[in-house]
C-alpha cells in the first residue's frame, strides 16, 4: 500500500507517519527527516539544501526526488511523510500509483501554538512535544527547538504552503483517491482516525481483489 501524508506545516504528519509505518509494517519515508539528514552530512548539496530549509521554501525538486525515489526502491509498502509538495512534484511520481492520501487539515492558529511545544532529538532526528509527545528522561538534555520552528520562518513555510502545496489537496481530490481528516485534536485521537481510513481501505482492497479472483475462476 502507497500512502501519501499531506498537511500544513505542523499538522502532526511526522507523528502519525512513524505510528503507521511501526503498526502497519510499512516503509515511513520523510522528505524533511531525508534532506536533513543530508545537512547534518555537510556534503556540497546538503549545504545548499540547508539555505532553503532554513529560509522556509521548498528545496530545489529534483534533490528530494531523487533522495526519495533512491529511498522506495522497489519497496511496494511505503508512507511518503512531506512529500510531493507541489503539483509540479505530484506530476513526477504519477508512475508510482499512489493508492491514498491522506489530508490532515488545521488551522494555522492551532498550528502555531503547537510550534511553541515542538522539539527534535537532533541525534535522531525524531520529533516530540512538550505537552503531547513528551521526549524520554535520557534524552532531555539534548532534544533542540528545529531553527525552521521560529516564528518568520513558520511564517514563509506557510505562505510556501498556501502557494505551493495546498493545490496539491485538489489534485488527489480530483483522482479520487484523498481521505480528509481533523488534525486539530491530540495526537492519539487523529491516529484513531487515520487508521481506520486505512484499515477500510484494505478491507475493501481485499474486498475488490477476490471478486477479480471469483470471477477470473
Ligand atoms: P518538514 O520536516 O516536512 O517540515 O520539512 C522541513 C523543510 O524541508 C521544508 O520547510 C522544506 O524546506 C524542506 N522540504 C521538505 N519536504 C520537501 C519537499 N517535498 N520538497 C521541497 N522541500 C521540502
Amino acid at each position: 500500500m502507497k500512502i501519501i501524508l499531506l498537511g500544513p506545516p505542523g499538522s502532526g504528519k511526522g507523528t502519525i507517519a512513524e505510528k503507521l509505518a511501526k503498526d502497519f509494517k510499512f516503509l515511513n519515508i520523510s522528505a524533511g527527516v531525508l534532506l536533513r539528514e543530508e545537512v547534518k552530512k555537510g556534503t556540497t548539496i546538503g549545504k545548499e539544501i540547508k539555505k532553503y530549509i532554513d529560509k522556509g521554501e521548498l528545496a530545489p525538486y529534483k534533490f528530494v526526488v531523487e533522495m526519495v525515489k533512491l529511498e522506495i526502491h522497489d519497496k511496494k509498502d511505503y508512507i511518503l511523510d512531506g512529500f510531493p509538495r507541489s503539483v509540479e512534484q505530484a506530476k513526477i511520481i504519477e508512475d508510482l500509483n499512489i493508492d491514498l492520501v491522506i489530508y490532515m487539515e488545521i488551522s494555522e492558529e492551532k498550528v502555531i501554538e503547537r510550534f511553541s511545544g515542538r522539539r527534535i532529538d537532533p541525534n535522531t532526528g525524531k520529533s516530540y512535544h512538550l505537552k503531547f509527545i513528551p521526549p524520554p528522561k535520557a534524552i532531555m538534555g539534548r532534544i533542540i527547538t528545529r531553527k525552521d520552528d521560529n516564528p518568520k520562518v513558520v511564517k514563509e513555510r506557510f505562505r510556501i504552503y498556501h502557494k505551493e502545496t495546498a493545490p496539491v489537496v485538489g489534485y488527489y481530490k480530483k483522482k479520487g483517491i484523498l481521505k480528509t481528516v481533523d488534525a486539530a485534536p491530540p495526537p492519539k485521537e487523529v491516529y484513531d482516525a487515520v487508521k481506520k481510513i486505512v484499515k477500510d481501505f484494505q478491507a475493501k482492497d481485499f474486498q475488490k481483489k477476490m471478486i477479480k479472483r471469483e470471477r477470473a475462476n
